[in-house]
């Protein structure tokens, strides 16, 4: 589970690392009265789950109330790279000396957490690792000793942060590395970590993702799952136990087994199209599992045609061809399907088919020609 900035910070907050005072808000009058409360400048920051938001216009300085009202009312609604910004983060602005980086990690190649820390901050830390990899400090904490403090200083001087604040960022690693272990998260990045011209050191931004199997263990997180945030067919489709991510494009695709989805995918990007969604069915899917997945796929009206790609090996194909018969007898969706049935039962899933006579329905034998047919048909429906 992927935390907003601010429900990151608040984590870090009871860590002891310092951030600065702010409130969450989602409207245009709150946002304007939580900036006249913490005092201005203050910083405007659209609160979505991806990054770089920065970049894309909704991390804004606002110095006095008229300011702070433009930026909240432009940021709210925003759409940064797919996510519609509902809530924004209102903090007093601080001022910057420099920018620093730091994070925490399950390397698991190694078997052992990871910390990384850069004077390079506020910047794409892959970047840094890719051209100037020398100032990008990697060191791997003994699990079962946890990070000492000598380390921590280590870690810091290795990395030439300034003479006068080793101690301050060793402090920040350390309460860092708290919030990795203590959190469960599987992920902990402070970017930028900045010092302050009065030389405090403090985390201006936050990334954590939280181990969802671990969450029973933090009864006080698990309210932090981003509900309102979330695609409502998301949400739905993760009550009803299916995989399914929400993509741009306006084909939709259903598919048995992650590996499939990902190829079928590809094919269709490769055919000219762009997917709609990723929809994993499952193993062993019955009809009615297939009816669920097609309702889903077709509660986003951005579909213009839809791809089912199965290859059957617990999976029945005939089964997929009742749950689609029985979706179609309800559903009677508006945008033609192409389906390729393969493996366990194909012949008598496509002969279900074809003796149903569905209309809109058309046959594919292989992936490519499913591909090329979807993105044709989705093409004559735009
Ligand atoms: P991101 O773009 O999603 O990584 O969002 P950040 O929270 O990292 O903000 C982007 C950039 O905005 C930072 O790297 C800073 O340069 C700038 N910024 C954010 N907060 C402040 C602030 O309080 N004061 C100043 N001066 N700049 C800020
Ligand atoms: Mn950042």
């Amino acid at each position: 589970m992927d935390l907003l900035e601010y429900q990151g910070k608040q984590l870090f907050a009871r860590h002891g690392l310092r951030v600065s005072n702010g409130k969450a808000v989602t409207t245009v009058e709150d946002a304007v009265a939580t900036a006249d409360e913490v005092g201005y400048p203050v910083v405007v920051k659209a609160q979505v789950l991806i990054g770089g938001r920065g970049k894309a216009g909704g991390v804004k300085l606002a110095a006095d109330e008229a300011e702070a009202r433009k930026h909240a009312t432009n940021i709210l609604g925003m759409d940064i790279h797919g996510h519609t910004v509902r809530t924004l983060w209102i903090e007093h602005a601080s001022d910057i000396a420099t920018e620093y980086y730091a994070s925490v990690l399950l390397d698991r190649s190694a078997k052992a957490p990871l910390i990384m820390f850069s004077v390079e901050g506020g910047v794409d830390i892959e970047e840094v690792a890719e051209n100037t990899p020398e100032k990008l400090i990697r060191h791997h904490v003994d699990s079962l000793q946890g990070l000492s403090r000598a380390e921590a200083v280590k870690i810091a001087t290795d990395g030439k942060a300034d003479a006068d604040v080793i101690e301050g960022v060793a402090d920040a690693l350390v309460a860092l590395y708290e919030v990795w272990l203590e959190e469960d998260a599987t992920l902990a990045e402070i970017n930028p970590l900045i010092v302050t011209p009065e030389r405090e050191v403090k985390a201006l931004d936050s990334k954590v993702s939280l181990d969802d199997n671990a969450l029973y263990r933090h009864p006080e997180n698990q309210e932090l799952a981003d509900k309102e945030n979330e695609d409502p067919i998301e949400r739905r489709a993760k009550e009803q136990g299916v995989q399914y991510v929400k993509l741009d494009g306006d084909i939709g695709i259903l598919g048995n087994g992650a590996g499939l989805v990902m190829s079928t995918l590809d094919v269709v990007a490769q055919a000219g199209g762009k997917p709609a969604n990723f929809l994993d069915a499952g193993g062993g899917s019955d009809a009615a599992k297939i009816k669920q997945a097609v309702e889903l796929i077709l509660a986003n009206d951005a579909v213009k045609a839809v791809l089912f790609n199965i290859f059957g090996g617990i999976t029945r194909c005939d089964e997929v061809a009742k749950g689609l018969i029985a979706a179609f007898d309800e559903i009677k969706p508006s945008v033609p399907f192409v389906v390729r049935l393969d493996g366990t039962n194909d012949v008598a899933g496509r002969e279900l088919l074809q003796e149903a006579a569905l209309g809109n329905v058309h046959a594919a034998r292989t992936m490519n020609e499913a591909a090329e047919k979807v993105v044709a048909l989705a093409k004559e429906q735009s």
